[in-house]
């Protein structure tokens, strides 16, 4: 039986090695937090079981990882197992620790099964807990090396579930995190338990060869170091027999025999620089034949997996043929513990966290172009995650959206007011289309700008998640685009007609983009929703619309001296008379409110405007309130209705009802009946089943309207009927 105390001196003596600036006050406090919670449980080879914990972090320590994976390591069994909680932890060890812990927790209650749909379900969640702390997975992969090392006193059928799945999960996992040598040793112990007669064939052949392999490997490094010593490179060489999985694998794929497996041998070769690695090749090179087609670079060009090193096969004494790998000291820690390698201390006490799982992950999945990762059967297939894609902001942070989502899904996933003021958006730093599909592990940027105009309707069509599509529709809903363009057509209408400007401008093609361009927007709609919610003034935009048609018309009749027809309408002259009479006045521009919409009969004021003559507003509209502004009296005057018969006037109403089906088409009946000509008819739903509409049509006077108000009154639902204010 395995003794606690080797266990943890072996542990503590890692730590020293490998992670020196560990916190070992708190990880001693966080081991015998531990040992108590586990102190009534035994392992099934009858050690107590804090003797798994400890193992585990003494894993995590070789590794180099910090003090907080340490405490999560071996605290990673105390909530599954004990009744110690997620609170006690993050009281006693922090939050941090506690989340890695519950992390691994939720991994650990992943079940494992060969049913290809269950998998690819764990696989996904596993995926997620990886992607929020990449401790967390390190963690369970060291959890899973120890289980495989002690798998010996698991049952059979245990034995061939768990290998199966440490060959399919978590070999990958390790291989994918560049930690080749915990990746080695996983395949192996797994394959002893999947292929006992496969292993221990090529075991046997191996211990069988053992002499001549000794051999072979001595007279090969005494000739590597005697032409290093003599070029004065220092370096270190390491001979050895290729890892059982992966000799398994060639004959396997190659359906060959031991003896006629190609490269059984490799030899490393590790230097203190990149130029010394060139220089090494050069002399391997020339020591012995390089075999044609099977050397590589991945220093120039890293593998996705961090993986950094020059591969070249050749031929040795015998004609054995055998591999050699040339990196430096640097490259060699992240070939054997990968990106756990870049979590390692930092002297600035700043964990290099965020970026660090963030390249991860994007490796991770970016890993799936490498060709060597077909070498990998069972390795993780991206098409396993088809309905998520998964990418990531400029920052690293992992944003899951559904298959098939756009920028526009990404933006609206970030945060509704990064939709909003989209702009633009690039895709691993190249301009994209809003309509582009996001594949997994591109960086997404949003270009955003404070003059966005803010979604269009098209958005709704090009995004994918319920998320963006929801946000787009709060926005139209919020910025009511609809009906500002609906009032802003109105208001702007309005005043074009006061202006005496024929409404026709804004359906003539040649004139409006040269009118949309003077008041600076792309498209009518953009213009009415920007005076519908008050961007720009209809009496500014029909002021800028009417000295572009003026300008317009005079290069016009310059250019052609015919007289071209001006358009603006000679209609001005024929409403000289407004059939309102100013006093004191005798010729004055009159122009009647929007606010109240006077019409003939009712009591009225004039007020005037700087430069616009005479507005008239009724006596009881809010805004001739202001004739009582001392500073103001002087420019309210008197004005009463003229005799004279004139053109219709348009007023408005607002019609307070129920909101009822049917109830809009009985208020048409009521207009079509009274023969007058409605020019809008809106509603607008209000809490409780109640909705106001408003109503604008043309009346020659305050009779005629007054008898529109009774008719409509009399509507089912209706409550009240009211002039406009405005
Ligand atoms: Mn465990």
């Amino acid at each position: 039986m395995e003794s606690v105390q080797a266990h943890y001196d072996s542990m503590v003596e890692a730590i020293k090695k490998y992670a020196p600036l560990a916190d070992m006050a708190l990880i001693d406090e966080a081991f015998l937090y531990a040992e108590k919670m586990h102190e009534t449980q035994k392992r099934r080879d009858g050690s107590p079981y804090i003797i798994h914990p400890l193992a585990v972090a003494e894993i995590i320590a070789e590794i180099g990882l910090d003090t907080d994976a340490i405490l999560g390591a071996l605290l990673h069994d105390c909530i599954e197992d004990t009744r110690a909680t997620f609170d006690d932890i993050a009281t006693r060890f922090g939050r941090p620790v506690a989340e890695m812990v519950e992390g691994v927790t939720k991994l650990t209650r992943v079940q494992y099964s060969t049913a290809e749909e269950q998998q690819m379900e764990n696989l996904r969640k596993m995926f997620m807990a990886m992607s929020k702390d990449i401790r967390v997975i390190i963690i369970k992969i060291a959890d899973r090396l120890h289980n495989t090392r002690t798998l010996e006193y698991q049952s059979p059928e245990k034995q061939i579930i768990k290998s199966m799945e440490t060959m399919e999960i978590y070999a990958p996992l390790a291989y994918r995190l560049g930690m080749q040598k915990i990746k080695t040793e996983l395949e192996d112990s797994s394959l002893r338990y999947l292929d006992p007669d496969g292993y221990s064939r090529i075991m046997e052949f191996l211990s069988s060869h053992k002499k001549e392999v000794d051999q072979f490997m001595n007279d090969v490094q005494s000739m590597i170091t005697a032409r290093l010593d003599a070029v004065g490179i220092e370096g270190d060489i390491y001979g050895r027999v290729k890892h059982v999985y992966s000799i398994y694998r060639k004959m396997d794929k190659q359906s060959k025999s031991l003896d006629d497996i190609y490269d059984l041998y490799a030899f490393r070769v590790i230097v203190g620089s990149i130029s010394d690695c060139y220089n090494v090749l050069g002399h391997i090179h020339d020591l012995f034949n390089p075999v044609p087609g099977r050397f590589k670079d991945y220093i120039s060009t890293p593998k996705p997996n961090m993986y950094q090193s020059l591969h070249t096969t050749v031929i040795g004494e015998d004609g054995i043929p055998f591999e050699v790998q040339i990196r430096t000291w640097e490259m060699h820690e992240t070939a054997e513990y990968g990106v756990a390698a870049h979590w390692k201390y930092k002297q600035d006490g700043q964990g290099a966290g965020q970026e660090q799982q963030f390249e991860w992950v994007r490796r991770l999945l970016e890993n799936q172009q490498d060709t060597d990762a077909e070498e990998y059967v069972h390795s993780l297939k991206i098409d396993m995650f088809d309905d998520e894609v998964f990418v990531f902001t400029p920052k690293g942070k992992v944003i899951c959206l559904p298959a098939g989502s756009t920028p526009i899904d990404f933006a609206y996933a970030i945060h509704s007011g990064v939709g909003n003021s989209m702009v633009g958006a690039k895709i691993n730093g190249r301009i994209a289309s809003y309509d582009m599909e996001l594949k997994n592990g591109d960086i997404v940027e949003v270009l955003t700008s404070k003059a966005a105009k803010g979604p269009s309707r098209d958005w709704l069509k090009l995004c994918h998640s319920n998320q963006a599509r929801m946000k787009i529709k709060q926005w139209f809903k919020k910025e009511r685009r609809d009906e500002n363009i609906v009032q802003g057509r109105a208001s702007i209408e309005a005043e074009l007609k006061r202006m005496s400007v024929p409404l026709s401008v804004l359906q003539n093609e040649e004139l409006l983009p040269t009118l949309l361009k003077k008041v600076s927007f792309d498209s009518l709609d953009d213009l009415y929703a920007a005076i519908g919610y008050g961007g720009i003034t209809a009496v500014k935009a029909v002021n800028r619309i009417r000295e572009e048609l003026l300008r317009a018309s005079r290069a016009q009749q310059q250019k052609e001296n015919d007289g071209a027809v001006n358009p603006l309408s000679p209609r001005q002259s024929k409403r000289s008379d407004s059939g309102v009479i100013v006093e004191d006045f005798d010729s004055v521009l009159i122009k009647f409110s929007r606010c109240c919409t006077p019409v003939p009969g009712d009591d009225i004021v004039g007020f005037i405007t700087k430069g616009y003559g005479v507005s008239i507003h009724r006596r009881d509209c809010p805004n001739a309130a202001h004739a009582a502004d001392p500073e103001q009296a002087g420019r309210w005057v008197k004005v009463s209705w003229a005799d004279t018969p004139v053109d219709p006037f348009s007023t408005s109403l607002e019609i307070h009802s129920v909101d009822r089906d049917g109830l809009m088409l009985d208020i048409a009946m009521v207009m079509t009946g009274l023969r007058l000509k409605v020019t809008e008819l809106n509603a607008r739903a209000l809490p409780d089943s109640k909705c106001i509409i408003s109503l604008t049509f043309e009346v020659q006077d305050v009779n005629q309207l007054n008898n529109v108000r009774n008719k409509i009154r009399m509507i089912s639902g209706v409550a009240d009927v009211v002039r406009s204010h405005g």
